[in-house]
């Protein structure tokens, strides 16, 4: 599937029902969502793989990489409308998704390399801090490696977050269109630049 056809598919899916600031609930724009995956699937980590989408809200990331033909996809989130935003957007594509609800950051429905490949848009840590350390820690844990989408400007912070444990072995930049969402929201729409980072596991942690 071309890049075009998968973000234009993407662009078709529902948003979250009632969207809570304090989980940072953005639906991943299309274009973002389609080039990470895309990204990743050219370097072999989507097609025939185990995916994990973590807090995967709507599903756009864990529905896309089903589209781009992953072995398994499971999404993670703690929100139960916005799982079942997900069910009702894989259902709409005929895609096969586990949705599972549970909690990033806490005792985790998930054994330690049970997936090949991560994809993840975390809460970027806007309204509570470093709510995206979690998702760091986690994604490293269940999978070698992990495509996430962070603040512009996070590059250093990551790398050295994940020193010892992993090393940053890409970067994309982009950008998030929102749109008005919460009350504090004072544009009709705001651009949030964004990075995608490709983290891989250091052999042998
Ligand atoms: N990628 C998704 C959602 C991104 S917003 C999409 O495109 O729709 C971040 C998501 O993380 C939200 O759905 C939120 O409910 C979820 N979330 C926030 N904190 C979480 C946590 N500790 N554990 C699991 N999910 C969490």
């Amino acid at each position: 599937m071309r890049l075009k056809h998968l973000e234009m598919k993407l662009q078709r899916l529902k948003g979250f029902p009632a969207p809570r600031p304090v989980l940072e609930q953005y639906a991943t724009p299309a274009d973002v969502a389609a080039r990470l995956l895309y990204h990743a699937s050219t370097e072999g980590a989507i097609g025939g793989r185990r995916v994990l989408d973590l807090g995967c809200g709507t599903g756009v990331l864990a529905c896309g990489a089903a589209l781009l033909g992953a072995g398994e996809v499971v999404g993670i989130d703690l929100d139960l409308g916005a799982l079942q935003a997900a069910r009702s957007n894989a259902d709409d594509l005929e895609v096969d998704l586990d949705l599972v609800r549970g909690q990033v950051g806490t005792t985790f429905p998930i054994r330690p390399d049970t997936f090949e490949t991560v994809v993840m848009n975390p809460p970027f840590g806007a309204q509570k801090k470093h709510a995206d350390r979690p998702f760091i820690d986690c994604a490293l844990m269940a999978a070698p490696v992990v495509y996430g989408i962070f603040n512009a400007g996070s590059l250093d912070f990551v790398e050295k977050y994940v020193e010892g444990r992993g090393e940053v072995t890409g970067a994309v930049e982009g950008s998030f269109a929102i749109p008005r969402t919460f009350a504090f929201h004072r544009k009709d729409r705001m651009e949030i630049p964004v990075e995608i980072l490709r983290i891989e596991r250091t052999e042998g942690c």
